[in-house]
């Protein structure tokens, strides 16, 4: 592979400097291609970990798993390394492939439009662009979601989003309040109830949650691992097999053994962990694990049974200047109310404004809902290709090796408009239909469709995901069919 110097030269735009954007950056370089630039809208690289700094935040997939392939780091510092060790490891990353020099910052893009031959792009500070091809890497939990509850304006305290953290408010000593029992929540909850005077977990919904050990990696492991990198390798090979086997491949089939395991070693946490038998079925979930995503925790548990810790379990009424009402009537007062409330998962691009071939919207294309060939390409939108699209592996993989198989899989389609073979590559409507209604059906055996509301269901009901194999996604993107793309 490479760029075939007698062939064309292709000029791109990388959309977003996180995991998927760097990636890109150093790939495209890595195949022979030069002529990139990367927009980044904040001012520093890292994506969803530069926006995710609340307390407690680190990874659910183990760190030397939820690595680059290309880029092992034996200095991980615990098996789930905190957040910003993570953002750190991006940056070192993209300083040592020179990738760090290609962002442009501050430069939202707003705006892509085909011209027929090549996409226009406009940033939010007016500048022009032009691209032969542009690789969106925009992420998919990025926009907050903020919860439509009567009053949140009338708080007299400090509210905001987990993604959103506000580091200049006081934890120690506050009465904090947190909504939402997601894995943000979670984690949170793991990190301040020995910091602040009273905590309040609002839970809508109890979640299932799987024990896990994370003590910090030994030094004598870390001279090993960068003695002799075939050790690291290696690490992440076993790592991942485990991964797949016991996680990925057993949500989206529904009565498997290795789904019944995971049940079990949930259930059995909550038995062993929480001693009041009140409190254990106040955090007893009603619908299968594994339906919501599935949560790792190893201090939830004892978090929520400290003295200053209360669940709360009655509906909120309102939130007002004091604090948050129930629906018993009882006021609970606040200083710091943080809203653990997820993302809006269907604004992939979006509110970028993408007008295709002969002005076809794409806004108006994913309305109700984003749809993707592959979760890579529209029909219509020719050379933009998208990493972690819609519908894709977002629950059950590493993202990680989600990006790098979806671009392995793109650059081939890259290298044929680079040596000129053809000039414009989507995916073809026919195709794409196809896939979808194949998708909608796999959908029905996944746990994720067994009776829980979650991120992962559309406003069907149908999950937003790869509802296969990780085996089966790896051969989709082993190489491309182009019988399923229009080609000109
Ligand atoms: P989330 O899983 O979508 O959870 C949102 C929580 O807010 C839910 O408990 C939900 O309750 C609750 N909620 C929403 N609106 C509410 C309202 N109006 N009133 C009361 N409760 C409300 O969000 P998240 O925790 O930010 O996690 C999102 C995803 O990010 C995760 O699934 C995971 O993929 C990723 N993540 C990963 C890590 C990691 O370690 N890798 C860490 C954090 C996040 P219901 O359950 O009743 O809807």
């Amino acid at each position: 592979m490479g760029y075939d110097p007698g062939g064309t030269e292709v000029r791109f735009v990388v959309i977003g400097a996180g995991m998927a954007g760097i990636l890109s950056a150093i790939k495209l370089r890595e195949a022979g291609f030069s002529d990139i630039t990367v927009y980044e809208k904040a001012d520093r690289l890292g994506g969803t970990w530069r926006e995710n700094t609340y307390p407690g935040i680190s990874c659910d997939v183990p760190s030397h798993l939820y690595t680059y392939t290309f880029a092992p780091n034996p200095e991980w510092s615990h098996t789930f390394a905190p957040g910003p060790e993570i953002l750190a490891y991006f940056e070192a990353v993209a300083r040592r492939h020179g990738v760090d020099r290609l962002i442009r910052y501050g430069q939202e893009v707003c705006r892509l439009d085909h011209d027929g031959t090549r996409w226009r792009v406009t940033t939010s500070t007016g500048e022009q662009d032009a691209a032969d091809v542009v690789i969106a890497a925009t992420g998919v939990l990025h926009h907050p979601r903020y919860p439509d509850i009567d009053g949140l304006d009338e708080f007299a305290g400090r509210v905001f989003h987990s993604a959103r953290w506000d580091h200049s408010v006081p934890l120690a000593g506050a009465r904090l309040g947190v909504i939402g029992t997601g894995s943000s929540a979670v984690q949170i909850t793991g990190a301040v109830t020995d910091v602040v005077a009273e905590f309040f977990l609002f839970q809508r919904t109890p979640q299932w949650i799987l024990p896990v050990d994370n003590p910090p990696i030994p030094e004598a492991d870390r001279a090993r691992y960068r003695a002799d990198p075939s050790a690291l390798t290696a690490l992440r090979t076993e790592l991942n097999a485990g991964f797949i086997q016991s996680f990925a491949n057993a949500v989206v089939d529904a009565d498997s053994a290795a789904l019944k395991k995971l049940e079990n070693a949930a259930r059995a946490n909550l038995e062993d962990s929480v001693t009041d038998p009140g409190l254990r079925e106040k955090l007893r979930p009603d619908y299968r694990a594994g339906c919501k995503r599935l949560i790792i925790s190893a201090n939830f548990y004892q978090a929520i049974q400290r003295p200053n810790a209360h669940l709360i379990t009655e509906p909120i009424e309102r939130v007002e200047p004091e604090g948050v009402r129930t629906a018993d009537g009882v006021l609970h007062r606040l200083d710091v109310l943080v809203l653990a409330t997820g993302f809006q998962v269907d604004r992939f691009l979006r509110p970028m404004q993408v007008r295709g071939r002969a002005g076809v919207c794409l806004d108006e294309m994913w309305t109700p809902r984003p749809y993707a060939y592959l979760s890579v390409s529209v029909p219509d939108f020719p050379n933009l290709f998208m990493l972690n699209g819609p519908n894709g592996p977002v629950g059950n993989f590493s993202l990680i090796d989600v990006a790098e198989a979806q671009f392995g899989y793109l650059i081939q389609l890259i290298e044929l408009l680079a040596r000129g073979r053809y000039s414009q590559i989507s995916a073809s409507h026919h195709a794409t239909s196809r896939f979808e209604a194949e998708r909608v059906e796999a959908a029905r055996k996944t746990v994720w469709v067994t009776g829980c509301r979650s991120w992962y269901l559309d406003d069907r009901g149908v999950p937003v995901a790869w509802p296969w194999s990780f085996t089966r996604f790896q051969e989709a993107m082993a190489r491309p069919d182009l019988a399923d793309y229009e080609l000109i």
